[in-house]
């Protein structure tokens, strides 16, 4: 029967209350199927009672499992994780919010026996967020869509895999990635199934404003090397406009029509000094990206499990 196995994963921070409405509305749902499934909760670091409640969840069901971190180390790491320890056939990843409504589960599964390797689940609108959060998301994915030239509008982290396609993405060496996008680039035949994102039961948003502009940065620059590029293209750029000034220069000079020009020079000098400035910047950030991947450090530190061998066998 493993060969049909769904593993769902849940990553969870500081969601003690969620923990067992989430474990009961899943397992429920899926048990009604008749599908054979387990549950991953990966407690990424939570403050709160979140682990308590994976464990007793754990005690209840055989079916839950869950994996403590030693510390908070991200969503992206907490769904690596889950898909590290997943044993089913297909892995499923959601929300411990209920955001991502479960019943979807179902749907994905049965696109899933038929064939689909990849289901992705798709926003058809972004829930009830504030005008500023919906522009910053519309910028963010018009702009990562641009760069790697994935289609990534309303994609969400609700996506359904195959054994396959997680460990090709098990493989890959890179700590840094965009979950989002990974599903598509590694190809495989994919669908998706469309969901209204639901409103958060328990618990609030862990995003701030800085944590998204930190995660579109990461995303973008972990995709695309397209702010590189960007920096020749703005050093043509000002080289053009040298030459016109400087050409410009020399004919009123040869023409004994020179200026005093100071305001030039000193804006001149503040214009290209600054460009220089963000270009060493943008640099910068992607030696620092290299030096991170090198220095080689795990993707997340476990520091206990349980409910592990109930599924075995
Ligand atoms: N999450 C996580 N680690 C973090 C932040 C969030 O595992 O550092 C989990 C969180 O528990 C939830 C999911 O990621 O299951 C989505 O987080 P959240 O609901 O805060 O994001 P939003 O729905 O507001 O985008
Ligand atoms: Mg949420």
């Amino acid at each position: 029967m493993k060969d049909k196995m769904l593993s769902v994963i849940i990553p969870a921070y500081n969601e003690e209350a969620m923990i067992p409405i989430t474990a009961k509305c899943v397992a429920g749902l899926l048990e009604k199927e008749k599908i054979v499934y387990e549950l991953v909760f990966v407690n990424d670091g939570s403050r709160d009672a979140t682990w308590e409640k994976i464990r007793k969840a754990s005690d209840d069901n055989p079916y839950v499992r869950g994996i403590c971190f030693s510390r908070n180390f991200g969503k992206e790491s907490a769904m690596m994780a889950g898909l590290a320890y997943a044993k089913g056939a297909a892995c499923v990843i959601i929300d411990c919010d209920l955001q991502h409504p479960p019943e979807k589960i179902i749907e994905m599964y049965h696109l899933w026996e038929n064939g689909y390797k990849v289901v992705e689940g798709v926003k058809l609108s972004r829930g009830r967020e504030s005008f500023l959060h919906k522009w910053a998301a519309g910028m963010f994915y018009a702009l990562i869509s641009a760069a790697t030239k994935i289609d990534m509008r309303n994609a969400s982290d609700f996506k359904l895999m195959d054994r396959e396609v997680v460990d090709a993405i098990l493989k890959m060496p890179e700590k840094q990635f965009f979950f989002r996008a990974i599903s598509s680039w590694v190809g495989f035949k994919s669908t998706s199934v469309e969901f209204e994102v639901q409103e958060r039961q328990q618990g609030e948003s862990k995003w701030s404003v800085k944590s998204l502009i930190r995660y579109a940065v990461t995303n973008i620059t972990s995709f695309s090397s397209v702010p590189l590029q960007l920096v020749t293209w703005s050093g043509f750029l000002f080289f053009l406009f040298a030459l016109v000034i400087g050409i410009q220069t020399l004919v009123r000079f040869i023409m004994h029509d020179s200026l005093e020009g100071f305001t030039t020079v000193i804006m001149l000098q503040l214009i290209t000094s600054s460009i220089l400035m963000i270009a060493v910047g943008i640099i910068g950030y992607y030696i620092a990206k290299i030096y991170d991947e090198v220095k080689d450090r795990p993707r997340y530190i476990v520091e206990e499990e349980t409910g592990e061998n109930k599924t075995d066998g």
